[in-house]
């Protein structure tokens, strides 16, 4: 396995599948209109399948498929099936959509965990957060992700302040009762998040402290987090949630993960500017021992550690100005994956 420049190893793979999104969240794709990746430049399933082997080869232990949203890949059943054969914990995020009735059949194609994407539980507000009027459909998700048979399902909630930091109890309780987990995620400053300001921003110490008073407490879990980006919490009855701080307090020390976008680009780090392209050599008939070399030299090169820096911003502001967004979509968070 290659070390990066701070000695941190390759062990986690997240592919966006596609750059294409049904929702238009408000923290991930607030704009009118957006600059696609060209059709033609999509990988395959076999092409994916390949880029995947290589970082297998590489150490890589975790493969988690994002986007944009999944389930709009027709294919997303082949992909799964392929990439269930190199031996990794495979998972997906979702925004929940379409994933119920595509459930079982994703279970039985490999899949091996699931997390949903759920900001509210009141339909006029995800109408304004998400510019969806399926809810109803996400929740159904939950059941059906049960239903199928996966376990250790998440729920993945980005919290805004006075959008739906008021809910935070009741999404622990709805997790709890779906036998999932809910990860409360800090706000982020990505690329995409044009409308981003710090004053939106929940940190953790409030998020737990919220949860706390709901719940007759919360304390942190001993067990360590190594990669992990979530700290997990307990609650005083026994509920379990996590909070992903990566605005407040940042986890690059230990960050393992590398993304592929949906048509062939490494990148090293959420925040990165620049990506390594793999499509060119991958069309070019590269042997998996040159992919492999490539994607081990990238990753020895890395030194990122994009959002601890952003913590040394003078005038902490959106990262990527909307018209550099348009002249290289590989900037926005839907297009990397999230
Ligand atoms: N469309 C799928 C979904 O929403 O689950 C997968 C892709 S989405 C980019 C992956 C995750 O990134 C989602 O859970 C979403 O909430 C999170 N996300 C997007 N923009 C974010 C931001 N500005 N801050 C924090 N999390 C964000
Ligand atoms: Fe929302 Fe996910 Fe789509 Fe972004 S990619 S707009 S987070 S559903
Ligand atoms: Fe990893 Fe970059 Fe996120 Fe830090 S900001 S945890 S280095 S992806």
């Amino acid at each position: 396995m290659p070390l990066d420049r701070h000695e941190r190893g390759l062990g986690t793979l997240r592919i966006s599948v596609t750059d294409r999104c049904n929702l238009r969240c408000v923290y991930c794709m607030p704009e009118d209109n957006y600059v696609w990746l060209d059709d033609a430049s999509i990988l395959s399933v076999d092409e994916l399948a390949r880029i995947a082997k290589a970082f297998v080869a590489q150490g890589v232990r975790e493969v988690r498929l994002t986007g944009g949203e999944p389930l709009l890949r027709p294919d997303l059943e082949a992909i799964v099936r392929r990439l269930s054969q190199l031996g990794v914990d495979l998972a997906l995020t979702t925004n929940g959509v379409l994933f119920g009735p595509r459930a079982r059949a994703l279970r039985e194609a490999g899949l091996s965990r699931v997390t949903i994407s759920l900001d509210t539980l009141d339909p006029e507000r995800a109408r304004k957060l998400s510019k969806t009027t399926r809810l109803g459909d996400v929740l159904a998700s939950l059941d059906a992700a049960r239903e199928a048979g996966f376990t250790g399902t998440k729920l993945n909630t980005v919290v805004m302040r006075g959008r739906n930091d008021d809910e935070l109890a009741n999404i622990v309780d709805l997790a709890r009762s779906k036998g999932a987990e809910a990860r409360f995620i800090e706000y982020m400053d990505v690329g995409g998040a044009t409308r981003w300001e710090m004053s939106d921003v929940v940190p953790m110490a409030e998020i737990v402290a919220r949860v706390g008073q709901a719940f007759g407490g919360a304390t942190a879990a001993s067990a360590p987090r190594g990669s992990a980006p979530a700290q997990r919490y307990r609650t005083g009855d026994g509920a379990t949630f996590g909070v992903i701080a990566s605005t407040t307090q940042p986890f690059c020390g230990t960050c393992d993960r590398a993304r592929i976008t949906a048509d062939g680009v490494l990148f090293t780090c959420l925040y990165a500017e620049r990506g390594v392209d793999l499509r060119g050599p991958l069309r070019a008939g590269a042997s998996a021992e040159a992919l492999g070399e490539r994607i081990a030299q990238t990753w020895r090169a890395r030194a990122d550690r994009g959002a601890e820096e952003r913590l040394n911003a003078p005038e902490r502001r959106a990262l990527v100005p909307v018209t550099r967004l348009r002249a290289d979509p590989h900037r926005e968070m839907h297009t990397r994956g999230g």
